[in-house]
């Protein structure tokens, strides 16, 4: 099996919970330590096999492989990875029937990761990822006064739209978010909008 580990735990000495998302289920296991295994670590693709326990609830990860990105070694594309694909373990940790979705957009953005500034890559998958679920808000009603936004939109957590004077938080163009809406695109963005919309993203999914 495939997936991605979402999050780690330490337990006892060096064993691990391991959580891991894969094609349509999350899956928690137990990994013993052992000085020949690899290192492995959150936003990690790896190749498994799972094996039940007689004594235990949860299983025992083996035959770990580590699928490396092409960008694996560059230190900054990876420590932002690491703190994208960790909000999914709080968002995703006690739902049921997953399907193939989550896997599959973290698959195309570790593929995409490299190509063009990372934050960018992970404002328009999570643009996705609320469409999605249905939470992403189109219209343009301030989430908190209820009254229609007629300038630039200041987004919160989840991407909800509010006035700018409601929030003082950075207003972002309209037409600039409408593309992203629709088309899952950034390109009228500017990369402080980039930086604004990553940081709403870091509170949580
Ligand atoms: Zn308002």
């Amino acid at each position: 099996m495939q997936g991605y580990i979402i999050n780690l735990n330490k337990v006892k000495d060096e064993d691990l919970i391991v959580t891991i998302l894969s094609k349509g289920s999350l899956e928690t296991l137990y990994r013993f330590y052992g000085a020949r295994h690899g290192t492995i670590n959150i936003g990690f693709k790896i190749d498994y096999e799972i094996e039940p326990s007689a004594k235990s609830t949860i299983g025992r990860l083996k035959d770990v492989i580590h699928i490396g990105f092409k960008w694996i070694n560059d230190y900054k594309l990876l420590r932002l990875w690491q703190d994208f694909t960790g909000l999914f373990y709080k968002h995703l940790k006690d739902a049921e029937d997953l399907g193939s979705f989550y896997f599959e957009l973290l698959d195309n953005a570790s593929n995409e990761w490299n190509k063009q500034n990372p934050k960018r890559v992970a404002v328009e998958s999570y643009v996705k990822l609320l469409e999605h679920e249905g939470r992403l808000h189109k219209e343009h009603y301030c989430f908190l006064c209820s009254r229609e936004i007629k300038g630039d939109i200041s987004l919160i957590r989840a991407y909800l739209p509010t006035h700018y004077n409601c929030t003082h938080t950075l207003g972002i163009k309209k037409e600039a978010l409408n593309e992203l809406y629709e088309n899952h695109s950034t390109l009228f963005l500017s990369d402080k909008e980039v930086d604004r919309l990553w940081s709403v993203l870091m509170e949580g999914l």
